[in-house]
């Protein structure tokens, strides 16, 4: 199965590599023991010239694949002319992106910054001002047990998990937790006071959890009862990895704003947060900024993202291979499985054995990339360009490693 590439052979000496990254970079992250210098399509390589199957693009960054051509194309090209200038100028890739955005959307307008966690910070901002206006009470943020929207402060505070929050408390008030699928505790939950309700569609470090359209269709009527906004992170589950431009279409419910990042830069680093009707005119000129938030070069990789997953009709792709996907992982790794979550390409596998870190190793060996999260569940999160012959060779591997 592995296979060597002598073109990506690196001059990278990983011993020390190793030893330099773990005295000069901060220890935020238990890394993987590989290190990759190149990578093509789904395929990366290592500095031995070692090649590897993606099914994981960088925790659902690369949708278009490694330096797919149109989008190293748009970076050169923006790079030679113009990369950065800030905010306080007019810069047309960043106004051409709001509008393809808006329409792609059907929603009003776009904040940009640049990652998912600062999306979600303007996201939560928005709702505060637009709750102040009514009453100066109307601060109270609703979000769910199992959530991840980001580790800045705001987002910390919206997510309800122990792990992420402990360390770093006293958090930011206002905030209070409720179980997905808790239809009772939600409705006890938001009240006069509450200004936002926010969830991702389906749950993603959480262990691809998908809210069910009940529980989404409740949020949206408590939300206009009460008058709050609706927020929907779609960093991880939004711009077409579920085969939908975003994941709460193909739930059929629309929030009041919601928040992209991961894959809207075809790998590039940008985020957004998009509202529509009063929701995307709260903000006016000081109440928020990002120095670098559309920058010309993050603008130009992801409108050619955009163009390319309609040219190549990719949202019909990564519902096809999903399907797929799921078919052959039921037919040839069912007696393994409990159960498969989430949708087009957003993958979890559910394992039958408290094993998923092992396989996860075994199949780096192997040459394949997934991630795992908690101790039973595999995650997928392969680009939208993934084939069937793709998909096959992982599941091959899979079931080397796990049967
Ligand atoms: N929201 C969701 C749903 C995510 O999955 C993530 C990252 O995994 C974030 C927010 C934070 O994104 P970033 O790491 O770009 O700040």
């Amino acid at each position: 199965m592995v296979k060597k590439n002598n073109q990506s052979t690196s001059t990278v000496d990983f011993e020390t590599l190793k030893s330099d990254d773990s005295s000069y970079v901060m220890h935020t992250y238990g890394r993987l023991p590989v290190c990759f210098v190149k990578g093509q399509g789904l395929k990366l390589w290592d500095e031995k010239g070692k090649e590897y199957l993606d099914f994981l693009s960088g925790i659902g960054v690369n949708g278009l694949g490694h330096c797919h051509p149109a989008i190293v194309e748009a970076i050169t090209k923006q790079a030679a002319t113009l990369i950065e200038t800030s905010n306080l100028y007019y810069t047309e890739p960043q106004v051409r992106l709001a509008k393809k955005l808006a329409e792609i959307s059907g929603f009003d307008k776009v904040f940009f910054c640049n990652s998912g966690t600062e999306a979600n910070e303007a996201a939560l901002k928005i709702a505060r001002k637009a709750g102040k206006k009514t009453s100066p009470d109307k601060s109270g943020i609703i979000a769910l047990n199992g959530a991840f929207h980001g580790r800045t402060f705001g987002s910390l505070s919206a997510t309800a998990q122990g792990k992420y929050q402990d360390p770093f408390r006293p958090l930011l008030p206002g905030f209070t937790y409720v179980d997905p699928e808790d239809t009772t505790g939600l409705q006890l939950a938001v009240n006069k006071n509450t200004c936002a309700i926010i969830m991702e569609v389906i749950q993603g470090e959480g262990g691809i959890h998908p809210l069910s359209t009940e529980f989404l269709q409740l949020a949206r009527s408590l939300a206009d009862e009460f008058r709050a906004i609706l927020i929907f992170d779609e960093v991880q589950c939004g711009f077409g990895r579920t085969g939908h431009w975003w994941a709460f279409e193909g739930a059929g419910v629309k929030p009041d704003v919601f928040t992209s990042a991961k894959a809207l830069g075809g790998g590039f680093p940008i985020g957004a947060c998009i509202a529509r009707g009063d929701a995307a005119d709260v903000f006016t000129p000081g109440d928020h900024a990002s120095t670098y938030g559309g920058n010309p070069l993050g603008a130009s990789a992801s409108l050619a993202a955009i163009e390319t997953i309609e040219n190549e009709h990719l949202l019909d792709n990564a519902k096809e291979m999903g399907e797929y996907l799921r078919k052959k992982l039921q037919d040839v790794l069912g007696s393994c499985i409990k159960e498969i979550r989430g949708q087009g390409l957003m993958v979890g596998i559910e394992l039958s054995k408290p094993i998923a870190r092992g396989v996860l190793m075994s199949a780096l060996e192997e040459g394949l990339i997934i991630n795992a999260i908690g101790d039973s569940v595999i995650r997928m999160l392969p680009p939208f360009i993934v084939s069937k012959d793709d998909i096959d060779k992982a599941i091959s591997i899979l079931s080397e490693v796990i049967i």
